[in-house]
């Protein structure tokens, strides 16, 4: 198979230009936001832009499948029960509609922090936050979902959940359906102290990712590089291999049988799109064969 790469692309002028923006820099897979995603407020969808979306989309040659929604980042699914809350479960259940209206698969969440409340009563927060946005949903559109949530691990910043393969796999399990998937970050998997620096320590982690919550699960990776030192706890994205993970470590990534299947999408910070044209195609040549 061949790897399918590239970048979180932005939606500028429309939700449609993001495939104009993935096929310029030579992406087979991409992410987006579907809004702004540090405001609360989001505009809707303009039925004119998804339709363009979803034909240019079908011709654009990319696998439905290597494309992902991200959820804005003010919302905090596992938070304490209150406002900000009810805001959040309501932001993630509009994220489902809005996958749902472009026939995107995927929607990437985050999730959250438990504010000072323990790591248990953040889990329950967090069921809870998927079962309502589902529930939500469901009633609003009188269908079953067809977006697969994928669980995003974390840097372990103070109090977030999911920073720990184990724990991430807990999650997993308790939510225990199809509606429910992992993004693997290797940013964040390094920041919360997985050494992916090396071939043998990242053969390591992935033997460790598929004892805790399985290979078969992981349907998405963000494949950044990390700006700060192992175990740094701090969420700060480099391009492949200008941070330190390094090439070598993130080249086992991609020429590994499971997870170099997988598709993958780097989000750096943006900095022209022949820069990423030409990164892109660099990353492409350290694939040794198709697995
Ligand atoms: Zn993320
Ligand atoms: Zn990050």
């Amino acid at each position: 198979m061949n790897l399918r790469i590239g970048f979180h692309v932005p939606i500028k002028g429309g939700i449609q230009n993001s495939i104009t923006n993935a096929l310029d820099i030579g992406c087979t897979a991409f992410q987006i936001f579907t809004r702004s995603p540090r405001q609360w407020h989001s505009k809707d969808l303009v039925e004119a832009d998804v339709k363009l979306f979803k034909t240019n989309l079908k011709k654009s040659g990319i696998e439905k499948n290597s494309v992902a929604v991200h959820m804005p980042y003010l919302p905090n699914l596992a938070g304490p029960d209150g406002e900000l809350f009810e805001k959040s479960v309501n932001s993630f259940t509009s994220e489902l509609i809005r996958c749902s209206q472009l026939g995107i698969e995927y929607l990437v969440i985050h999730l959250g922090s438990h504010k000072d409340m323990g790591r248990d009563h953040g889990i329950n927060q967090l069921l809870k936050s998927c079962g309502q946005a589902v529930d939500n949903y469901k009633s609003a559109f009188k269908r079953n979902l067809d977006v697969t949530i994928l669980l995003e691990n974390s840097a372990g910043q103070k109090g977030s959940m999911g920073s720990k393969l184990e724990e991430l796999g807990e999650i997993l399990d308790k939510l225990s359906n199809k509606t429910y998937r992992v993004c693997l970050d290797t940013c964040h998997a390094f920041a919360s102290g997985y050494d992916l620096s090396t071939e043998e320590a990242c053969r390591r982690f992935i033997n460790d990712f598929d004892n805790t919550v399985g290979l078969d699960s992981l349907k998405f990776i963000h494949l950044n590089d990390s700006k700060h030192e192992i175990g740094s706890h701090r969420d700060r994205h480099e391009l492949f291999g200008h941070g330190k993970i390094g090439a070598k470590g993130l080249s086992t990534i991609i020429n590994d049988k499971k997870m170099g299947n997988v598709p993958m999408v780097m989000e750096p910070n943006f900095v022209s799109v022949e820069e990423d044209a030409k990164n892109l195609a660099l990353i492409r040549k350290l694939r040794r064969q198709p697995n």
